[in-house]
């Protein structure tokens, strides 16, 4: 079987490697449409470890090709949307509650590169079917299913956690696709003014298309003074989907008493966050800094997917590129690395993988 992969921190390139076995709980998938993610990008770059010979890719859509014995609602060629994180739901920590995004150790329910071959592979493995796969709903398109497996559940997580209340002033920073997600979730959420944080220009229409009311640059100066100037004092709430340590600093500096920070941004693992104690109000402003990871599992998903059938959000709007084949897996990945300007999320259609 062939995959496109890290072979080592900075190289990529096709990797032949087994078929995945199926466990009897699990299910073995041909994706059909599949997409890179900048954090397959960090990855590959070393930003969380160094990984040998390991397939990249957590986002797709594709055909079931085998079950296990003990799988009862799938069968080999049901279309299914496959979250990028796959919670072992049997661990004490998703049985307490504590995140079904963190069922052993933090981010472990993220299973696809992090523990075992990725999706951009002619054959990816998926443990727990029948709890983490969710039949392509009627009505959905495969393409805007794509788009909720993790640029929605990120950014609306990254809403989730900023306990957004009605009228609330909101920044984004960052307006990638997890940032667009998180304008639109937002918006959904009930907030007032919404202040993007970008430059790419496709990302900045498309920021106001999903229903931002500002778009400032950070290439104009520090934008915690920015957001400070057009709100006369701050905001309510801020969410980090871009940037760096820096970035960190400044959310907190533009964010207001009693106000929020949820970051779902990806850190490096070699940054530092400074923080002068002064910007979190000595540690007295109840100013709460949040962060996480997109949950996983076929429930969250499902619910996504409810989202785009009743008409509230068209997350297709994001995809910028449409590459036609499995075999340009590579040059989708290189548009991601790249970030070219015209760049929002690029798309492969895996029409020649049988
Ligand atoms: P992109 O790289 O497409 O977008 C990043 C955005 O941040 C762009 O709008 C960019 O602006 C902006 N930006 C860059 N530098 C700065 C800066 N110094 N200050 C402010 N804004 C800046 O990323 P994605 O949308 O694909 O992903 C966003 C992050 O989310 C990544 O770190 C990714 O790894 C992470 N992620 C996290 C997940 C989770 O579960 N927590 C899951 C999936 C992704 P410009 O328009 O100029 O390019
Ligand atoms: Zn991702």
């Amino acid at each position: 079987m062939r995959g496109f992969g890290v072979y080592s921190i900075g190289n990529v390139g096709w990797i032949e490697k087994e078929a995945p076995a199926c466990g009897p709980l699990d299910a073995i998938v041909r994706p059909t449409i599949l997409a890179p993610c900048s954090s397959d990008c960090h990855i590959a770059h070393g930003a969380s470890g160094a990984y040998k010979n390991r397939i990249l890719g957590h986002e797709s859509v594709g055909i079931v090709v085998e079950v296990g014995a003990m799988v009862k609602n799938f069968k080999p060629g049901d279309y299914v949307v496959v979250p990028c994180s796959t919670p072992d739901w049997l661990k004490p920590n998703v049985q307490n509650f504590i995140s079904n995004a963190h069922d052993e150790t933090p981010m472990s329910s993220f299973k696809f590169v992090f523990k075992k071959d990725g999706v951009f592979a002619e054959r990816y493995h998926v443990n727990l079917a029948d709890a983490n796969l969710v039949l392509l709903p009627e009505g959905v398109s495969p393409e805007a299913a794509l788009m909720t497996v993790d640029m929605m559940s990120t950014g609306f997580h990254g809403v989730e956690l900023a306990n957004i209340g009605f009228g609330d002033t909101v920044v984004v920073i960052g307006i990638g696709p997890v940032g667009l997600m998180a304008v639109a979730g937002a918006a959904l959420s009930g907030a007032g003014r919404i202040i993007a944080v970008g430059t790419r220009v496709n990302c900045v229409k498309a920021a106001y298309a999903y229903g931002a009311t500002d778009v400032i640059s950070y290439k104009d100066g520090d934008i915690a003074e920015q957001v400070r100037e057009r709100t006369k004092g701050g905001a309510d709430r801020v969410i980090i989907a871009g940037g760096n340590h820096e970035t960190f600093t400044q959310a907190v500096a533009m964010t207001r008493e009693m106000g929020t920070i949820a970051n779902v941004n990806f850190f490096d693992a070699h940054e530092t966050i400074q923080l002068p104690v002064v910007l979190w109000g000595l540690g007295m402003a109840n100013k709460d800094i949040r962060g996480g990871f997109c949950p996983g599992g076929a429930k969250r998903i499902e619910k996504l997917l409810n989202l785009i059938a009743a008409g509230r959000i068209d997350p297709t709007k994001i995809i910028s590129h449409t590459f036609n084949g499995f075999n340009t897996i590579p040059e989708a990945y290189a548009l991601m690395d790249s970030k070219s300007p015209d760049l929002i999320k690029p798309i492969v259609v895996c029409s020649d993988l049988t």
